[in-house]
């Protein structure tokens, strides 16, 4: 385990990238806020007219005095923008120490290629990362182990302070044998990239890497999270060996709300815990990480909610009904145990707005979603029908909550109390689909699982009909404190999660309208 940081209190290196000097400063600024490390990405500035003078004003800020940061002008070879020599690149790592760097970053190749410029810039008092990028691939195992001893040898001989090693990962279990490289060193800068590494950046600290590096705007690798998420949301740097990780798992995973949910949660109360975003392709590789990454819960979502079912060791008698699992406990020798809580989710949306016993319902759609929908409510005392674009998954749903399968051209002759909408017709960005017309809206209430937007067309023609409506958040609110009160075994701060999930679900709303 690290000892003390090489790189000053704050490990979360803020990445400042962009083609010209005002938004390189503008984004300077921004990273300091939260953070008092940070790696300029020279190579990104246009020309060397922008470098000029963002290098004169960086001298003139003397910025160096409060904020520890590091030059990088790495060469196209190596991920970057820069398209000449060694030589051209040491000279303006040389001008950006005279600006106020404190640290440079020079990947390998250049070092093998021109010893003796590096040991110019030891001279210049610059401190120095030496680093190592695949964008491809991680080697296998021994092939990384001989990778690093190599790379540490270089920098020794060099006079490097540090080593950055950066591999692309294609499952959980390469991104934790990156993260070991950085086990018990302090020097060593370990970095798993690629989409499914995300949650594995978020642990980097943890693990034991000298630093962990965050975009302040643009991503200057695969799978980094912005620097704001790092800091506020995930409190990467606060994470250590007692902290209780989480995480929901599915496939795409990246616009999830609930890291936003479940880690408010953890910091309204106070608990070491952290709660993270696994991309999931296949769930061995995630089960067979659980261990190692010390996982002591986690969310299942699509599309992984029935096939999790297999791995479990145990199950609610209700989600084993329902066939489809979305909450997770790990208990004493990893054993798994599976809930169903879009089922109290449902509920809960519902059962404030109406009586759900002796009320008639109509659910479309015949998915995961519909049948956690369509048992609480025939559970609840409500007489459900189904409608689903395949009339045998319909009857199958039907048959098994002792309701009825009915076909689309029917609706406009039938009433009900409530229409809830399975189906993802009209999730973001398909926004002005709608899986019925407004003709077909025989009811007084419509409930639309589907929270982005949280106004769907669906909800707008019934409203447009004077028709009551729920828009999906009530129940992803709902699923999720559950989850969290599973986990945790007290209440949820749930004012306070609700409120993070709206301003975050607005936040996006408002910039997609500015694009
Ligand atoms: P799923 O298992 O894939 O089921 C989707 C269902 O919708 C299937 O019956 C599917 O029919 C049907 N469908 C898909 N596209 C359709 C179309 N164009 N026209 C008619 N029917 C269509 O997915 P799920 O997990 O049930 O999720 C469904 C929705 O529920 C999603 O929008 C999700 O956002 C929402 N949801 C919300 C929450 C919440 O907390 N608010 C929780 C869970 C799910 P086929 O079988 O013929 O493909």
């Amino acid at each position: 385990m690290a000892t003390e940081s090489l790189f000053g209190e704050d490990r979360i290196c803020g990445v400042v990238a962009a083609r010209t000097t005002r938004e390189m400063w503008q984004q300077l600024r921004a990273a300091v806020r939260d953070t008092r490390t940070v790696e300029l990405r020279l190579d990104w500035l246009k020309s060397e007219q922008e470098l000029q003078v963002f290098l004169a004003r960086l001298r003139r800020a003397k910025f160096g005095r409060r904020v520890t940061l590091i030059a990088t002008y790495r060469r196209i070879e190596a991920g970057g923008h820069f398209s000449k020599g060694v030589t051209g690149q040491l000279a303006v790592l040389r001008r950006a120490i005279a600006a106020g760097c404190e640290w440079i970053d020079l990947e390998i190749e250049s070092v093998q290629a021109s010893a003796g410029f590096t040991r110019g810039l030891c001279f210049a008092g610059a401190r120095q990362i030496l680093s190592f990028h695949d964008f491809a691939k991680t080697p296998k195992k021994s092939g990384l182990a001989r990778l690093s001893r190599r790379l540490e040898r270089t920098a020794k001989a060099a006079g490097f302070d540090a080593v950055k090693i950066a591999t692309r990962c294609d499952s959980i279990a390469e991104s934790l044998r990156v993260l070991a490289l950085a086990h018990g060193k302090r020097n060593v800068i370990a970095v798993p990239m690629g989409e499914i590494a995300t949650s594995a950046r978020i642990l980097m600290l943890r693990e034991g890497s000298a630093l962990a590096y965050a975009p302040v705007e643009v991503a200057t690798a695969p799978g980094q999270v912005p620097l704001a998420e790092m800091t506020r949301l995930y409190r990467a740097n606060k994470l250590d060996r007692q902290t209780r990780v989480y995480g929901v798992i599915g496939d795409p995973i990246e616009h999830s709300l609930s890291p936003v949910l479940h880690n408010t949660g953890f910091a309204a109360r106070r608990v070491n815990a952290v709660y993270l975003p696994f991309l999931v392709r296949y769930l061995g590789d995630f089960v067979a990480a659980i261990e190692l990454l010390g996982i002591a819960g986690f969310s299942v979502t699509i599309p992984h909610k029935e096939h999790i079912v297999r791995y479990l060791d145990d199950c609610d008698a209700l989600a084993a009904q329902i066939g489809a699992v979305n909450t997770v406990v790990v208990r004493g020798q990893g054993k798994l145990f599976g809930y169903n809580t879009d089922y109290v989710g449902v509920l809960r949306a519902l059962e404030r707005r109406m009586p759900i016993a002796g009320s008639r319902v109509l659910i479309l759609g015949a998915g995961g979603a519909a049948r956690a929908v369509a048992f609480a409510l025939a559970r609840g005392g409500a007489a459900v029908a189904i409608c689903a674009r395949r009339m045998e998954r319909a009857q199958r749903l039907a048959r098994a909550i002792r309701g009825e399968a009915i076909p689309r051209r029917a609706l406009r002759h039938e009433f009900f109390d409530a229409i809830v909408n399975a189906t993802p017709v009209g999730m973001h960005p398909q926004t002005s689909d709608s899986p019925l017309e407004g003709r077909e809206l025989n009811c007084r209430l419509v409930f639309d699982t589907i929270y982005r937007p949280q106004r769907t067309k669906l909800l707008q023609l019934a409203a447009g009909r004077g028709i009551e409506t729920v828009s999906g958040l009530d129940m992803f609110l709902a699923q999720g404190i559950a989850q969290w009160e599973i986990w945790m075994g007290e209440r949820a701060p749930e004012a306070a999660m609700g409120r993070a999930v709206v301003a975050a679900l607005r936040r996006e709303e408002k910039g997609r309208d500015k694009k």
